[in-house]
């Protein structure tokens, strides 16, 4: 049963085979035996996710079942959840209970999905090795000395392992992506808008974007299609009609103009990731698809420019976490002052400190022009790198992450760690969709391919990874930490 996809299990509720109950259970069962070795979930919700699961089988026995009811999945903790503490990897949230549920986690429910708990994540969605967490790092079920990525690993590693058949992720800068190309996954941005961020809690406001990460294109779809909508209590989502997005699944491939970004073939691209992606766009060719180098000539500038932008808006949102309002207090203060001071040092982790300082810094009179005015100013151009690209193609491919998985502890300078969204930061500084799809390995580490699209094109895209998931089989490989522990 853990073997299989959304989609299938789907049929498999329909024909009989299991109830949800049973297919919940068993899944329960593997996370109680295995998660101890990967730490992917932080928090499992065993009785709630039986009570839904049993709620499900009701639902189907009465005929009302939709797409997704009964099917279970896991939740990245930043989605606030009613009843079940959501702590964004921090100390600073450890005791936190939401009065609401994030709208997110709400279509989900009322989609019929059944949680089963929140998963592990770096820090305030911080970094890209899920080893920011407060409670401790992520394993990659393909080989438990690497990393699963960041900041959504605790969501890759749980797919991948066969512990969930999907689960919900957010990217601010690649966090969706990269993780999924470590762990040998499929997963989806989309576009800045497209799903509301009410409930999520909030890293980079302008970047932080949720999405669906599962082992298909087409489980990505089923998800997207229940997630995605307008939502008032969200200003930045976008009043906009969602599609069913299985519906151009099928479409054939033939005539569509692929774009290669030049700069994302360049210097520090691991041979082993280039020969995979490099491979994967000969299956396009021979679905019918044309090729083209296109060039994206700012993509230089993109890390600079988020990691000025990101840390500014998180120096503003996490301002709120002052040991009054949210989340931990320090003990016995003897003032106001020292309260702040405390609650937040103690509640902090070391990363989330230095975006803070960093943010702070580029916020403040005399800096501002300099730094967050001149990166904004870049973030435009970068924007239209994209747009006119995609005069010329209709999406663009290369890899999503310059190497596979690292071993973990392998990137302890911060700016090396931050390097590694050298090929996802650009798209959330432009707001437009992006997937990562597997497409091979480096040894025994997975390799993703990395497809974007124009704004709202996420139907083109899942259309474009589910092609190239009918004709290849690397979306199938399952690592032995799975298979073993069958
Ligand atoms: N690795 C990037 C960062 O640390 C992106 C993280 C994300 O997408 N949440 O900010």
């Amino acid at each position: 049963m853990h073997d299989k996809t959304l989609a299938e299990l789907a049929r498999s509720l329909d024909a009989g085979e299991f109830s949800s109950h049973e297919l919940t259970q068993h899944l329960l069962g593997r996370i109680d035996r295995l998660d101890g070795e990967l730490n992917s979930f932080i928090t499992v919700t065993f009785d709630q996710a039986l009570a839904t699961a049993d709620a499900a089988d009701k639902t189907r026995a009465a005929g009302k079942a939709g797409p997704l009811t009964g099917l279970p999945l896991a939740l990245k903790d930043i989605f606030c959840t009613r009843d079940v503490r959501t702590t964004a990897g921090s100390r600073m949230l450890d005791n936190f209970v939401s009065p609401y549920d994030a709208t997110v986690v709400e279509k989900l429910a009322t989609a019929g999905t059944v949680s089963l708990g929140k998963t592990n994540m770096d820090e305030f969605a911080m970094g890209s090795s899920n080893e920011n967490s407060h409670y401790g790092p992520v394993k990659n079920p393909w080989d438990l000395a690497a990393v699963p990525g960041g900041s959504s690993g605790g969501s890759a590693a749980a797919v991948a392992a066969g512990l969930v058949p999907a689960a919900i992720g957010t990217d601010t800068g690649g966090s969706i992506r990269q993780p999924a190309a470590f762990c040998g996954i499929t997963g989806l941005k989309p576009t800045y808008g497209r799903v509301s961020r009410y409930g999520m809690i909030a890293y980079a406001s302008s970047l932080d974007q949720a999405g669906p990460m599962a082992r298909t294109a087409e489980d990505c779809a089923l998800l997207l299609s229940a997630m995605a909508g307008h939502d008032l209590r969200d200003s930045t989502c976008v009043a906009r009609g969602v599609p069913d997005y299985t519906e151009e699944l099928d479409t054939p491939l033939a005539g569509l103009k692929i774009g290669l970004p030049r700069e994302y073939f360049g210097d520090g691209l691991d041979p082993q990731v280039e020969t995979a992606v490099r491979d994967a766009i000969k299956v396009f060719e021979s679905l019918g698809a044309s090729v083209r180098e296109v060039s994206l000539p700012h993509t230089h500038y993109a890390i600079p420019a988020y990691y000025v932008i990101a840390p500014a808006e998180a120096s503003s949102n996490l301002s709120r976490f002052d040991g009054v309002r949210f989340g931990h207090r320090c003990d016995a203060p003897v003032d106001l002052i020292d309260l702040y001071k405390r609650s937040r040092a103690e509640g902090f982790g070391d990363e989330v400190k230095r975006r803070i300082l960093i943010g702070t810094h580029t916020l403040s009179e005399g800096f501002f022009d300099a730094y967050y005015k001149k990166a904004q100013q870049v973030r435009r151009l970068i924007r239209q790198d994209f747009l006119d690209a995609f005069e010329e193609v209709d999406v663009l491919m290369g890899p999503a992450s310059p190497t596979p998985a690292f071993d973990l502890g392998a990137n302890k300078d911060p700016v090396s760690m931050y390097l590694q969204d050298i090929y996802t930061i650009a798209v959330n500084l432009a707001g437009i969709p992006g997937m990562s799809v597997p497409a091979g390995f480096a040894g025994r580490r997975p390799v993703g391919l990395q497809i974007l699209g124009s704004h709202f094109t996420e139907a083109r895209l899942l259309n474009v990874a589910h092609q190239f998931q009918q004709a290849t089989d690397w979306h199938r490989q399952r690592p032995a930490f799975a298979e073993e522990n069958a």
